[in-house]
């Protein structure tokens, strides 16, 4: 079964002014997939991630991530989920106050890691991202790029099968967008690490992305794989 799967996904905002944000979307996103989610501001990408994190309902169709239906669960069931998604975001969302390796660390502190064992998997994963030699630097000193390196080492501390990368290199050069997708490429390969990459950059999406859904006004109007879409007629 698909990793991620999306059957006829509608998500309706307000009362009496009704906007369909998500308007009849069905998906399926296979393990070891780079999946891209393409669209423009207002295409409802922001809302397709909420409900695949569970942080928003759907008002009707059905999600299903790694076999929970997270659209029929209740707050409290979908939590411990949760952490089995890691999330990238376009600011990093890192905490100012918290060193690089706090940052890492910070997951495994809400899991109820040992302190022994959050300091060996945080070089572990510090290491993988190429940043052990700035564990106790703090992100106002690092790039860009070096923040969203630690926010991947900090999704990934837990393990997830799913990564969701919001925008993720949106914020960057194009330099250094390569250099992030980089090593999104080497958490899916050496990692087995499933991958939804969701962004109106389509010069991302040709580089990493596998299949693809170009999302306008809710709907999927295309979907396939990324040379079919995109190589010229
Ligand atoms: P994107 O991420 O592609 O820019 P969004 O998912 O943020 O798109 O938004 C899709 C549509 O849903 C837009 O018309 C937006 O105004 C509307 N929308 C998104 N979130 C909300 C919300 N919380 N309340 C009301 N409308 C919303
Ligand atoms: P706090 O954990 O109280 O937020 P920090 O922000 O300094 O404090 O977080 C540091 C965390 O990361 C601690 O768990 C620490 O043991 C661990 N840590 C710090 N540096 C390293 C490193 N080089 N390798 C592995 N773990 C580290």
């Amino acid at each position: 079964p698909p990793l991620v799967e999306l059957e006829n996904v509608v998500k309706t905002y307000g009362q009496k002014e009704k906007t369909n944000a998500v308007d009849g979307v069905s998906l399926a996103v296979e393990a070891g997939e780079i999946y891209g989610i393409i669209g423009h501001s207002g295409a409802g990408k922001s809302t397709l991630v909420r409900l695949i994190n569970g942080l928003e309902r759907v008002t009707s169709g059905r999600v299903v991530v790694d076999g929970h239906e997270i659209s029929s669960l209740k707050e409290r069931e979908i939590r411990p989920l949760r952490l089995g998604i890691g999330m990238i975001f376009q600011q990093f969302n890192l905490f100012r106050s918290r060193t690089i390796a706090g940052n890492v660390a910070y997951p495994l502190r809400v899991a109820g890691w040992s302190k022994a064992d959050r300091d060996k998997r945080v070089a572990e994963l510090l290491d993988f991202v190429g940043l052990l030699h700035r564990a106790y630097d703090y992100p106002e000193q690092l790039s860009g790029g070096q923040k969203q390196r630690v926010g991947i080492a900090r999704a990934l501390a837990t393990s997830p099968k799913l990564l969701l990368a919001d925008e993720s290199t949106s914020a960057l050069d194009p330099e250094t967008t390569q250099e992030v997708l980089r090593l999104l490429k080497k958490v899916n390969a050496e990692l087995g690490v499933t991958i939804i990459v969701i962004t109106h950059e389509m010069d991302v999406v040709r580089s990493i992305a596998d299949r693809v859904a170009v999302l306008a006004d809710g709907k999927i109007v295309e979907e396939g794989k990324v040379f079919d879409i995109f190589s010229d007629p």
